[in-house]
């Protein structure tokens, strides 16, 4: 099975993504997380990547491109993937269907996760992530048990350097400029699925299975 999760930021993508890698065992690829870790070595990639992250602007599309070809090209993807993340612009879609089609693979399903912008907003200011683990808790919604640590693994919590305010909401003007075209290019290939990202983790969760069930089947 080979998805994309498309929708702004902070709509859940990512917390979706981690369950279907439980329950479909095929590996949540997350450009951003990648762009995160490489920063965090302070690697050639990272140091400049971060300066477009911290503008809320997207990386250059050759750079991110260079990255997921190599990426999905490994061994544990053969069985499928779910992109979170990325493509990100037309551009970076039409990379990803050459080099597919160069793999005789295609995209299953884009799952499009809608939510309004006010809400996007609450819930990307209020968001930690654990340092060791990655895990993601909302100060508001899914706090953890013990402020500032992780109830998973016990790491320390920290706000993303651009899920502040201000860079949220560059963040947005660039999803509805470049992103947001995705939705009618993968349309026009009949295989987007709406879900309301509104709900609650659980009931988007039940959305997303039935959705993948049918498509498996
Ligand atoms: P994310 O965690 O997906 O919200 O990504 C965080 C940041 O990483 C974005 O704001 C971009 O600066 C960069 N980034 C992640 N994925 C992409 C992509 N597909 N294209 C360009 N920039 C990206």
């Amino acid at each position: 099975m080979n998805l994309i999760f498309l929708g702004p930021p902070g709509a859940g993508k990512g917390t979706q993504a981690k369950r279907i890698v439980e329950k479909y065992k095929i590996p949540q690829i997350s450009t951003g997380d990648m762009f995160r870790e490489a920063v965090a070595k302070g690697t050639e990639l990272g140091k400049r990547a971060k300066e477009y992250m911290d503008r809320g602007e997207l990386v250059p599309d050759e750079v991110v491109i260079g990255i997921v070809k190599e990426r999905i090209s490994q061994k544990d993807c053969e069985r499928g993937f779910i992109l979170d993340g990325f493509p990100r612009t037309i551009r970076q879609a039409e990379a990803l269907d050459d080099m597919l089609e160069e793999m005789g693979r295609k995209i299953d399903a884009v799952l499009n996760l809608v939510v309004p912008e006010e809400e996007i907003i609450k819930r990307i200011v209020y968001r930690r992530v654990c340092k060791s683990c990655g895990a993601v808790y909302n100060l508001i919604y899914s706090p953890p048990k013990v402020d500032g640590t992780c109830d998973k693994c016990g790491g320390e919590l920290y706000q993303r350097d651009d899920d502040k305010e201000e860079t949220v909401r560059e963040r947005m003007r660039v999803y509805r400029e470049q992103t947001e075209p995705l939705i009618e290019y993968y349309s026009k290939k009949g295989i987007v699925f709406n879900i309301d990202g509104k709900k609650d983790i659980e009931e988007v969760w039940k959305e997303i299975e039935k959705v993948l069930e049918r498509i498996r089947s």
